[in-house]
């Protein structure tokens, strides 16, 4: 199912997960308190899906006057790094939020944990196994049969204080003991079958450094952290739905009436032509098969915001989509048309040409230089005017030219006649052809009665082209995405490696386009351009000042239709 409009939205203009908080808020709830947080594990870059949960934990904060808490969810050393929690703030902020001063770590909590673990290994509630992680899963039992009691389950509460605090002095290696819950190997969800609260790691922690030998599980350290952070509603995705009973176990050995955080799940966000698998995204970036987390292809916050997209369009497009209890693809359609409609407002208008092929124009006097002037930008009456210099040679698109044109080709033709955008219609009088036959230049006329402000200017003709001035341009690169993948959904296919699905056409750089002095002169990695008729783009951060570099954000819908508008 591709899902694009939420239609669970209450009558109150608020989505459930709103309605829940506000129900909570108005019920008096934790002293009428609302503090959420956004809970990432620095084990990659953020990506779309986390942008939906950041909108959303952030967003419901701002609309209750509440608090939003950034989280490292922090428990796994093995797997994460500072390189890791920068890109995450950073991520956060492009996106337009701030936790203030309310930045924390679960590893923040772990002497917190490690009491309480001893206090529940005192009080009969958790006890130390002893079995390979094979054993304990063969003993784990199926949905519909029970599973078996460790043949350690009732060790001593002495032994079992004595075996934890060892296991976290290091006495022990990796994987021969775990602390586990003592809570019933027959229950009906499979997380209450004793699950693991401690395991072993002996790698260095990029916070806690070698302090720590054991280290607490995600469900053993969420729900704690929470209440240790004083967090009323912490909103995750359906995955943890499951997860719920045993989260509110824990929660329960801390929490009283007078304060109990609330886990409240929503759909994840699910892009068509990409994945969303920390893991698989990893996998891209170490195996060299993108140039990195921001490689513009990459569904990553950074790459987006590198290939172009503004915070402002992903916002939107979260909203467009909405928060649901159903799971669903989106359509990255529909993320491109966000993205294009916010570009559309916001975008300088300039010219480049892609594919160059020289126009002469043989009555305009040579070495005459004139200016004319720009809008920057139609949609925003603010955004003023540029000057671009006209002069008698000029590229335009190859493919602006036909020779032997079909019917409705309104472009330039021997013959023809066309306006070049801001400046004067041309009138194609000949072809000049090297010896395989390429065209190599247009010899044209123009009108001097036709340039904009002078009578002729009204005069119509039914083809207008984006142009730059042959001696005042300058080369640049282009840098053309594609969707990353070929197949819609490729964590569908389960029986094909997700590499094989790659697109072999994801990236297309085409150097030598020919750009306005204007644009060479003003571009800023993170500004954005239309490019007049081709698309919108962005200066990448490889760019140097001799060597200009632009990635497609996105092209423009119907370039044609809209320039003729025009
Ligand atoms: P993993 O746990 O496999 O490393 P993850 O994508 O769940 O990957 P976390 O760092 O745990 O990564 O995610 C932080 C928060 O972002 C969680 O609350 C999670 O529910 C939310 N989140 C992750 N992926 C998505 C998604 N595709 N759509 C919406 N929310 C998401
Ligand atoms: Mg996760």
């Amino acid at each position: 199912m591709i899902e694009t409009i939420n239609d669970e939205e209450s009558k109150s203009g608020l989505n459930f997960v709103e309605q829940l908080v506000a129900d909570d808020l108005a019920a008096g709830k934790n002293g009428g308190r609302l503090n959420t947080r956004f809970p990432p594990e620095p084990n990659g870059y953020l990506h779309i899906g986390h942008a939906k949960a950041i909108c959303m934990d952030f967003g419901v904060a701002e609309k209750f006057g509440g608090t939003c808490n950034l989280r490292f969810d922090d428990t796994n050393p093995t797997k994460e790094d500072t390189e890791y929690v920068d890109a995450i703030r950073d991520d956060i902020h492009w996106l337009g939020f701030d936790w203030g001063d309310r930045e924390y770590y679960a590893s923040d909590y772990f002497p917190q944990l490690y009491d309480l673990a001893v206090r529940m290994i005192k009080e009969g509630k958790a006890y130390v196994d002893h079995q390979t992680s094979e054993e304990i899963a063969r003993q784990k039992g199926t949905p519909t049969q029970p599973g078996e009691n460790s043949p350690y389950r009732d060790r001593p509460v002495e032994e079992n204080l004595d075996l934890f605090h060892r296991m976290n002095a290091g006495e022990f290696d990796e994987g021969t003991y775990v602390l586990r819950a003592k809570i019933d190997m027959a229950s009906d969800n499979m997380h209450f079958r004793d699950p693991i609260m401690y395991r072993i790691i002996k790698t260095p922690h990029h916070r806690t450094g070698t302090t720590w030998n054991v280290y607490p599980m995600y469900d053993f350290a969420h729900g704690q952290s929470d209440y240790f952070e004083g967090v009323t509603h912490s909103i995750c995705t359906l995955e943890f739905v499951p997860h719920r009973p045993l989260y509110e176990y824990f929660v329960k050995e801390l929490a009283d009436d007078s304060y109990c955080p609330r886990q409240i799940e929503f759909n994840r966000l699910n892009l068509t032509y990409t994945v969303m698998s920390k893991r698989k995204l990893l996998q891209l970036v170490k195996e060299g098969l993108v140039a990195g987390w921001d490689d513009p292809r990459m569904p990553t916050i950074s790459a987006m915001r590198r290939r172009g997209y503004t915070p402002q369009s992903i916002r939107n497009f979260v909203n467009l989509i909405g928060y649901t209890k159903v799971e669903a693809l989106n359509s990255i359609s529909l993320l491109e048309h966000a993205v294009r409609d916010d570009l559309n407002r916001v975008a300088t208008r300039v010219m480049a040409v892609m594919n160059p092929v020289k126009v002469i124009i043989t009555n305009y006097p040579e070495g005459q230089t004139e200016t004319v002037e720009m809008e920057n930008n139609p949609e925003d009456s603010t955004a003023g005017t540029h000057k671009m210099p006209f002069s008698r040679e000029i590229y335009i698109e190859r493919d602006d030219f036909m020779e032997n044109p079909p019917k409705k080709f309104f472009r330039l033709a021997p013959g023809g006649e066309v306006r070049l955008k801001g400046a004067y219609i041309i009138k194609c009088e000949d072809v000049v052809k090297d010896a395989e036959g390429n065209i190599t230049e247009i010899h044209c006329t123009y009108d001097p009665d036709t340039r904009s402000g002078l009578p002729g200017s009204m005069r119509k003709v039914k083809g207008t082209l984006h142009w730059v001035s042959a001696a005042h341009a300058i080369d640049a690169e282009a840098r053309l995405y594609d969707r990353l993948f070929s197949v819609e959904n490729p964590a569908e296919e389960k029986d094909r490696d997700f590499r094989e699905m790659l697109n072999p056409d994801s990236l297309k750089v085409v150097d030598g386009i020919k750009i306005e002095p204007f644009l060479a002169e003003n571009a800023k990695v993170g500004g954005h351009y239309q490019f007049q008729r081709i698309g919108y783009f962005t200066l990448d951060s490889d760019a140097t000042a001799a060597h200009p570099v632009f990635n497609r954000t996105i092209q423009l819908k119907d370039t044609w239709e809209k320039i003729q508008k025009k």
